[in-house]
């Protein structure tokens, strides 16, 4: 993987030009001597440019290992002096938390995903954040709401923070058997289509929740042209305190950076892939044309029953035309569940139309 060399600090950190940005450190910092051991090792790479380390850590069964607060970002700030070109980020969770990563001039912060899920929450935030220059980033909800993560961006720039990133890090499912959080990759790209100067990284770590899927999903990431990668790294990965199962070493995140490829939007795209696209492109819009001209035929139809008295919703006819569909639907080979709920979608609408 090569990258644009831009390693002093910009005026807004998270800039698309300068991407991808990578960020990489352990999940968890719990102890000065395995913050420095991980950040020695980081530096060595100057693609890493920025430091991920929790400080307070939200677990889901009480118990565990929660972070080790203000005295971890003493030892953050030793760091940052010997380190003047790295950036250092930790999760905010509470106004407390802010104004503590402020005080130690911190040059990111997060917002969690337990955190961004809920308004009130974000909205304490955006005000403890106000006025500061400090970049923040903003996970996705646990749960595949776009709305709630559009949310929480809009939230902070009402509160003029400008230097914004979201970070990509799956959602919570029952029973996800392949990730740990399913990727619902069209969540990210419907957020950068509604808002496409944000910057978006991708947190392979807590999608895959196994060492061994961080490099594909960020190969992924990066095919989507996702803007950055948040790989959590440890010196000793298998005796972390927190997600050891996902934490790789600095060592393993060279070679998976290596071995990464950042493909232009022409490059990743073969010929033939170009061609058939074009193809669904067309169909699409003819689809469309179709719909819109079956839509006007509806509403004379409409029209037709309201001057001779007749109820809209006709459930004789109706019955009919759904089997209809079903059955030629199945002769050209489509799924019967598809073809009913197309079938059911087209026709509220259609009754919609007539109201
Ligand atoms: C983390 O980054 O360590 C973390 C707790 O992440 P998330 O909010 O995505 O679960
Ligand atoms: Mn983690």
């Amino acid at each position: 993987m090569q990258q644009n060399n831009t390693s002093k600090r910009l005026d807004k950190l998270f800039t698309i030009s300068n991407k991808p940005i990578i960020i990489a450190g352990p999940c968890s910092i719990e102890n000065r001597l395995q913050l420095e051991t991980a950040v020695e090792a980081l530096c060595n790479d100057r693609r890493v440019k920025m430091i991920r380390c929790g400080v307070w850590k939200p677990r889901t069964h009480p118990g565990g290992f929660e972070g080790l607060g203000e005295a971890a970002l003493e030892w953050i700030a030793e760091a940052k002096e010997r380190h003047a070109d790295l950036l250092f980020c930790c999760e905010v969770a509470k106004p407390e938390h802010v104004e503590t990563c402020l005080r130690h001039r911190l040059d990111a912060v997060w917002i969690g995903a337990r955190t961004s899920v809920n308004p009130f929450l974000v909205g304490e935030l955006a005000s403890a954040l106000q006025g500061s220059s400090i970049a923040v980033m903003v996970k996705n909800p646990i749960t595949p709401d776009i709305e709630l993560w559009s949310g929480a961006i809009e939230r902070l720039r009402n509160a003029s923070i400008d230097d914004i990133a979201a970070i990509h890090r799956g959602f919570s499912t029952y029973n996800n058997y392949s990730y740990r959080n399913n990727p619902l990759w069209d969540i990210p790209i419907e957020l950068k289509r509604r808002m496409p100067e944000l910057p978006i990284i991708c947190d392979p770590s807590h999608i895959g929740g196994r060492r061994d899927l961080v490099e594909s999903l960020s190969q992924t990431a990066l095919d989507l042209h996702l803007d950055g990668l948040m790989i959590e790294c440890h010196p000793d990965p298998d005796n972390a305190l927190t997600d050891s199962r996902q934490q790789i070493t600095p060592n393993e995140l060279f070679s998976i950076l290596d071995n990464l490829k950042i493909r232009s939007h022409e490059e990743s795209v073969p010929d033939e892939l170009l061609l058939l696209r074009q193809q669904l492109d067309i169909i699409d819009s003819e689809l469309l044309k179709l719909l819109s001209h079956r839509m006007d035929i509806s509403k004379k139809i409409g029209e037709l029953k309201k001057d001779n008295n007749m109820p809209i919703f006709q459930p004789l006819r109706w019955q009919q035309v759904l089997e209809r569909q079903i059955a030629t639907g199945k002769t050209l080979g489509l799924d019967e569940q598809f073809v009913d709920e197309l079938s059911k979608r087209i026709h509220s609408e259609s009754l919609r139309m007539q109201e």
